[in-house]
């Protein structure tokens, strides 16, 4: 008998996991179709269940002891009550065509349809989670003991054959919950790690290693025109030496917030590459349409001084440099470096502008700095 509990708690340990780990949006494999998400979590578990109530172990004539209840309440967990439905319609009806037309099949059966409806209506509302589940298994625990009860008679044979269900589902539940809630945990922690290792921890704006890593990606393969555009403050020495260093923070934290709003409707990521210089990809963008976002971005900053907490209004200009993909090359490191020289040009020429590498009589000879360390030029 132990032999076989043991072997239904894996089948439910099994499917719980793979029920949950696949789903979740801070885990790395991406199941498609996010919609149908609760159908097939809810088929998952309804095959589970399944093959639960082929392997329960049987302790009088009436009373199989398997994990179906736990399958179900997990389900919910994961799939809300989309899924508490299809699983609960699923062991219902298949409890039925396993056992036979009897009548205590089903019986057994409709227990667990209507439990379960009853279940999905309160988790309609309240939707189901980790800290509130252990309430919905104790109404389908009890429900199921009632109507075991109902069908067997009150007696002590009744009592100590709903003990062993009882204590059979309460421990196999509260184990899977336990090490799924675990994982759950373990996984945003990690999914919490590896964002706060790609962002820069002043502005939040991507840092220079997650920007290398959206460069690799559009360098892969063909990923039709787009532009790379550096941006870089005028004279923001000159800012941390008349104000301070701590408000010249407060005016990257600014420009990081401004350069975010602009870009947002473009989808482009913003990064920036060290102390007060800025980089982004912008997909789709040609050489015109770069310009003009450069230009509406420059001027966002140029028109409207940055008030800082002390209540000092500081004018703050940028350069921007710009290249464009499929003409100035095709790896994002080659814009970079070619962005990076037009930034420069932009500076020798007035500052507080915009260049495009093609501008015409603009030039320099500037040898440009790398991606990753600032200096030299990649290769
Ligand atoms: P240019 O117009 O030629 O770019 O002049 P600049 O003064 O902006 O350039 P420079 O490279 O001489 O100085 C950059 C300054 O940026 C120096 C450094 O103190 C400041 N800086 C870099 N990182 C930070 C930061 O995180 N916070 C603050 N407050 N300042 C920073
Ligand atoms: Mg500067
Ligand atoms: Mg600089």
């Amino acid at each position: 008998m132990f032999l076989k509990l043991a072997t239904n708690f894996c089948i439910l340990f099994t499917f719980t996991v793979l029920s949950y780990w696949p789903f979740q949006d801070h885990v790395r494999i991406r199941v498609p179709f996010p919609k149908l998400h609760p159908l097939m979590i809810g088929l998952m578990a309804g095959f589970a269940g399944t093959i639960l109530m082929k392997t329960s172990v049987p302790v009088s004539d009436d009373v199989f002891v398997d994990a179906r209840t736990a399958v179900i309440v997990i389900s919910g967990i994961f799939g809300g009550p989309g899924a508490l439905l299809v699983s609960a319609l699923i062991i219902g009806v298949s409890r039925f065509l396993i056992d036979g037309a009897t009548v205590s099949a089903f019986v057994a059966g409709m227990n667990v349809i209507i439990a379960s409806f009853i279940i999905v209506l309160f988790s309609i509302n309240k939707p189901m989670t980790f800290r509130n589940a252990p309430y919905y298994f104790y109404y389908l625990t009890l429900q199921t003991v009632i109507v075991l009860i109902f069908l067997m008679g009150l007696s002590w044979d009744t009592i100590i054959d709903t003990f062993y269900f009882v204590v059979f589902s309460f421990i196999s539940f509260f184990t899977v919950l336990f090490i799924l809630r675990e994982m759950n945990v373990h996984f945003r922690k990690i999914r919490q790690i590896e964002a706060l290792s790609e962002t820069d921890h002043l502005t939040g704006l991507n840092n220079n290693r997650k920007f290398q890593e959206i460069s690799a990606f559009f360098s892969e393969a063909d990923k039709g025109p787009f532009s790379v555009i550096m941006l870089d403050i005028d004279h923001f020495k000159k800012v941390n030496d008349t104000y301070g260093h701590p408000i010249g923070d407060e005016i990257l934290i600014e420009l990081s917030s401004r350069l975010r709003r602009e870009v947002s409707s473009i989808g482009g990521p913003v990064s920036r590459i060290g102390g007060e210089e800025f980089a982004m990809i912008l997909p789709g963008f040609d050489k015109e349409t770069a310009k003009k976002t450069a230009e509406k971005i420059r001027l966002s900053i140029a028109e409207r001084p940055f008030v800082t907490s002390t209540n000092h209004s500081i004018p703050v200009t940028i350069s921007v440099g710009i290249s464009s993909s499929p003409q100035n090359g095709k790896l994002v490191k080659e814009l970079y470096n070619l962005a990076d020289k037009a930034m420069y040009i932009a500076k020798q020429t007035g500052r507080n502008k915009v260049v495009h590498i093609d501008d015409p009589k603009e030039k320099s000879k500037r040898p440009h700095r790398d991606l990753q360390t600032g200096s030299p030029p990649m290769r």
